[in-house]
């Protein structure tokens, strides 16, 4: 890797995600003139994580999704397959593990999550997955290939937004799944009681073996999983396990830099660290979020672009002005989506911070939920319901108030 350029605007991404992806595309979309390093432990350019645990899974698609597709621009290096060991934020430079030391002028932290795993005997056993990068999608794929072929159930371990996802798809191939929740609830994060109940009932009915208020408490095997006992005491036979328990932030660099984290690095709102000419975005990056009435760490696809962005277009001014830019604060609200069963489910806003429901009659196949504090909605929630989703993303965004009297009279049959 060349590091003797010096010419000014010299940026460097860590991360190879959907956060440093945007970045770098929006960079381009800017026409951002300085020297552009990306520096990635993956073996690919960035790409996008959802499908790993849906289309790109099941082998519907095979190829992967890039983020920022396209021929890398004379100015740009991808230094892929490198990690970014160290960090000093008064030389500001960045050592990667090849030795190379890359100067910056603007460094992005967009380091994402390092998956959480199971402190227990077998956690480390063969079939035993979790699901962050492509290879782990491949893997997982062979293994549950595997229990097809053995008549061995899939062992899912965390009743959260990807565990669902696989158990979902999991279904749909023939397969016996088993999903132990320690909470009373799925998605006890992000979904109030009525949705997460709506949610149950969607894997219930399409024979998933529920299990709330249970844990894993040991895998047991040789080199691979056979079986899995239960916190209530019970054995089961298993054919393989995914563990999908949260991730921690991959905070270890910005810590090495002297970066102030709390539940991750500290942003402000063009996403700058505590540290001159540094920013992070992502899952890494903790920002004070109006809907959520705080600081948050936000792991969605849309967060990662956002705050990627963010950061970029600061970038791209600062490295031409010395003034702040102008510009209104972001008041569109957190977003996700989730496919299940064919099944689209959206979360807008913060639907836990509401303290009434409205809901839609109730049916199997979609339902919305609106969540208010107050007169105010703060979330909404929709099971194929993807219009009126729409319409309330942009309603909220516009107007963070949008009164109950108004909603009713938009969206009819809500009581
Ligand atoms: C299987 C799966 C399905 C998902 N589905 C959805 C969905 O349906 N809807 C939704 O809204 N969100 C979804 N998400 C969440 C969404 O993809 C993430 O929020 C998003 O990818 C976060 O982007 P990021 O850039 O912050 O982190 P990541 O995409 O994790 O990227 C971080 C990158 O940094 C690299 N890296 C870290 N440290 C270093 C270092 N020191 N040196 C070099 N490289 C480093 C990592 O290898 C990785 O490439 C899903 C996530 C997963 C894993």
């Amino acid at each position: 890797m060349n590091t003797d350029d010096d010419s000014g605007g010299r940026m460097v991404i860590v991360g190879g995600g959907q956060a440093a992806g945007a970045a770098l595309k929006r960079l381009r979309q800017l026409g951002y003139p300085g020297q552009v390093t990306l520096v990635s432990d993956e073996t690919n350019a960035p790409y996008e994580r959802p499908p790993l645990s849906k289309e790109y899974l099941w082998g519907a698609e095979q190829e992967l999704r890039w983020v920022a597709p396209g021929n890398d621009r004379p100015n740009e290096r991808l230094a892929i397959d490198r990690t970014a060991v160290a960090g000093d934020a008064r030389a500001k430079t960045i050592t990667c593990s090849d030795g190379a030391v890359l100067p910056y002028d603007f460094l992005l932290l967009a380091t994402g999550g390092l998956p959480r795993r199971l402190a227990m005997p077998g956690a480390a056993l063969e079939n035993v997955h979790c699901l962050r990068r492509a290879g782990d999608a491949l893997a997982l794929r062979q293994s549950i290939e595997r229990c097809v072929r053995a008549r061995l159930p899939l062992l899912v371990v965390g009743g959260s937004w990807i565990g669902l996802e696989v158990a979902a798809g999991a279904r749909e191939t023939g397969v016996e799944v088993v999903l132990v929740e320690q909470g009373a609830r799925l998605c006890g994060r992000t979904l109030p009681p009525l949705a997460a109940r709506w949610l149950q009932s969607l894997h219930a009915s399409r024979g998933v073996d529920l299990r709330l208020e249970t844990s894993v408490a040991s895998l047991d095997g040789d080199v691979a999983v056979r079986s899995a006992r239960l916190s209530d005491g019970t054995v089961l036979p298993v054919g393989a396990v995914l563990v999908g328990i949260g991730i921690a932030p991959n905070i270890s660099l910005a810590s090495q830099l002297g970066l102030l984290v709390r539940s991750g690095i500290v942003v402000d709102r063009h996403c700058r660290t505590s540290a001159p000419a540094i920013y992070a975005a992502g899952d890494v990056a903790e920002q004070a979020c109006p809907w959520h009435e705080g600081a948050i760490r936000i792991e969605t696809w849309d967060n990662a672009n956002r705050q990627g962005e963010a950061a970029a277009t600061h970038i791209a001014h600062m490295a031409s002005t010395t003034a702040e830019p102008d510009g209104a604060e972001d008041s569109a609200p957190p977003w996700f989506w989730s496919d299940q069963y064919g099944t689209n489910l959206q979360v807008l806003g913060a639907p836990t911070h509401g303290d009434t429901v409205l809901a839609s009659p109730p049916n199997e196949s979609e339902q919305l939920f609106i969540h208010l504090r107050g007169d105010r909605v703060v979330g909404a929630i929709g099971m194929n319901r993807r219009h009126d989703m729409r319409r309330l993303r942009k309603r909220m965004a516009e107007h963070s108030l949008l009164p109950r009297a108004e909603l009713l009279q938009a969206i009819p049959g809500l009581s």
